[in-house]
């Protein structure tokens, strides 16, 4: 990877710091991998420009598809978001080249048409070019309308699971997010009501007793939580809030519905963050441990005042 090397030309585009290595964008055929194959007559023949849309995962790059990691390990060029851990970017190889195109939420970001154009010019210029997003690719992260772009240009797509935040954070502190004691399923959602995208119906969300992972949701917790509880979920539902979930910055809160916005202030959570809830989190022992005990003890303190 040759995002740390030094004296690379580094340039400035849309918010993305792009640095580039010796080679220009489209450079020779010669080291071009996707590459170019013979005919029976042994022309050279361009192979058709591919892009492999790959899922990082949360962070740990342990939790890496066997796949994904081989892809990463032949890519030439490398689109990546803000999200993906930077020890993910270590199983690239050193000469791949490397484009930050993030979208931090409230910060400059790399528009999307940008994204899709610079995909098709490196991957029409016969560069092995992998896309690579933080959890999966199709869950809250733009990959469907990537993978409409790439398409409509004459680009084949291939696309690579990760696996998700909204399953690996909760199981990261014991919580079994669809045990059939508790809850029929489990519905992912997005906390984030901008974008023109369709915003959650909280009220039938808190009605269906899914188990609840609200991605996006952290600066919005109390809205959530208020809507949630009009909608009749119990102001004492079990949750907990994970931050940064499978990298060395994890941090998590054990809470009720009730006291999430407070806990999320309280306890200083970060982005990127996860909001769990519903009664499976008090089937993680720490639940128990951090709120079931410390309501027990309040309640005994109550009791002992009034006494
Ligand atoms: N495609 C990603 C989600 C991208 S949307 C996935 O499948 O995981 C960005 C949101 O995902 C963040 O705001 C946060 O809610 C969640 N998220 C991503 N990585 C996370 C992590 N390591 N820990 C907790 N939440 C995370």
């Amino acid at each position: 990877m040759n995002t740390m090397d030094a004296g690379l030309d580094a340039r400035r585009v849309a918010g993305a710091e792009i640095r580039r290595d010796a080679r220009p964008a489209a450079s020779s055929e010669a080291g071009r991998g996707s590459g170019a194959m013979r005919d029976a007559d042994g022309a050279r023949e361009p192979a058709r420009p591919r892009v492999a849309l790959v899922g990082a995962g949360p962070g740990d790059p342990e939790l890496l598809t066997v796949k994904a990691l081989r892809r990463l390990e032949q890519a030439e060029v490398v689109l990546t978001d803000d999200l993906v851990d930077a020890r993910v970017l270590e199983c690239l190889s050193p000469t791949a080249r490397v484009l930050r195109v993030g979208k931090r939420g409230g910060c400059v970001s790399t528009e999307q048409r940008f994204i899709h154009e610079l995909m098709i010019r490196e991957a029409k210029a016969g560069a092995r070019v992998v896309r690579l997003k933080g959890g999966d690719p199709f869950v809250f992260g733009r990959g469907g309308e990537e993978v409409d772009a790439l398409r409509e240009a004459g680009i084949e797509v291939e696309v690579i699971n990760g696996l998700s935040a909204g399953i690996a954070a909760p199981a990261s502190v014991g919580v079994p997010v669809t045990d059939r004691r508790c809850t029929p399923g489990v519905a992912f959602v997005t906390g984030h009501n901008g974008d023109g995208g369709i915003a959650p119906d909280w009220e039938a969300l808190a009605r269906s007793r899914l188990t609840l992972v609200v991605y996006m949701g952290l600066t919005r917790a109390a809205a959530i939580a208020k809507a949630l509880q009009a909608g009749g979920l119990a102001a004492t539902t079990p949750a907990v809030i994970v931050s940064a979930a499978h990298t060395q910055r994890q941090r998590e809160c054990f809470t009720t519905l009730e006291e999430l916005a407070g806990a999320v202030a309280r306890e200083g959570m970060m982005s990127p963050a996860l909001l769990v809830i519903g009664e499976v989190v008090a089937l993680s022992a720490r639940w128990r441990e951090e709120v079931a005990l410390d309501g027990a003890i309040e309640e005994a303190r109550g009791l002992a005042k009034t006494a």
